[in-house]
């Protein structure tokens, strides 16, 4: 690639992508139509996948939350931060510590494009965008050194990211690597499709995603466990994410439960 050729963005239309898609169904502007006619295919397969997507993002604000003002937590790693959705995480983050730092980690170009939205912090704070890969977690250790303590703890935050990693691509190393590279006192969260619930419907979301040429891979609860092999999970351990501190919501609830797992955990 020649310079001039690199520093146009990357973004392919003709093909969906995984945060665009998400994007759609958020009711985001950010997504083409080759992502809307994937994201129509899941809801009219799961009429509460919008729902869904909304209540994924609520699980991070509250983890977040609880990652700032009760583990009182000052960095964050997020990775697979996804297209900027108001509120973003640094500004749930440096709401309860102004000078909280925040790197936000992502390998799809659109994100990159947008990321101008993910920098404005508070002037205490610090929030960054690296363009790396999770299956890459060395680059994004190097690169988040240059931001980050690693001698303080760090929340990683993976959320609705693994289920667009395949075992075989090493998700369980990918993840190891990274909290390898964490102190004592760090905490892993995550969320994760899985097909415990609605199995017919998420095994036929892999099916329509998988003819969008994008690899999803639904997990058992025990599977989504494996991630936390070695951390102490905080209460309630790992649940459906409705069920994941709802006292701490900062809307309504609605009554469904989202397919979806999470958990948030410490490094001992
Ligand atoms: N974390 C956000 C966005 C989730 S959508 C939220 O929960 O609201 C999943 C995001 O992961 C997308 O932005 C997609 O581009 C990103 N992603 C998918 N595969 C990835 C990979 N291998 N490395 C880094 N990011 C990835």
């Amino acid at each position: 690639m020649t310079g001039v050729e690199s520093s146009v963005p990357r973004i392919d239309t003709s093909r969906p992508h995984s945060a665009r898609v998400y994007d759609w169904l958020l009711d985001g502007k950010d997504n083409y139509p080759v992502d809307e006619e994937l994201g129509k295919q899941i809801l009219s397969l799961s009429p509460m996948a919008k729902q869904g997507a909304k209540d994924n993002r609520a699980f991070m604000r509250r983890a977040t939350s609880w990652l700032v003002r009760r583990a009182g937590l000052r960095q964050f790693l997020d990775v697979g931060t996804g297209i900027p959705t108001e509120p973003n995480l640094h500004q749930i983050a440096q709401a309860g510590a102004p000078d909280a730092r925040v790197v936000y980690v992502d390998n799809d170009p659109i994100v990159l494009a947008h990321a101008g939205a993910l920098l404005h912090g508070t002037a205490e704070g610090v929030t960054e965008y690296v363009e790396a890969d999770v299956r890459d977690p060395r680059s994004i250790v190097e690169q988040a050194r240059r931001i980050l303590d690693f001698d303080e703890p760090i929340a990683l935050s993976l959320i609705a990211l693994l289920h667009f990693v395949t075992d075989e691509e090493g998700a369980l190393d990918h993840v190891g690597a990274l909290l390898d590279a964490l102190p004592a006192g760090s905490h892993l969260v995550l969320s994760q499709l899985t097909a415990d619930l609605h199995g017919a419907d998420m095994q036929q979301a892999v099916d329509v995603y998988a003819q969008g040429g994008i690899a999803l891979v639904n997990r058992s609860r025990a599977e989504v466990e494996r991630f936390f092999t070695g951390l102490d999970l905080v209460d309630p351990g790992l649940v459906l994410i409705g069920q994941w501190h709802p006292e701490l919501a900062d809307e309504e609830p609605h009554g469904g439960l989202a397919p979806m797992y999470g958990g948030v955990a410490r490094k001992p």
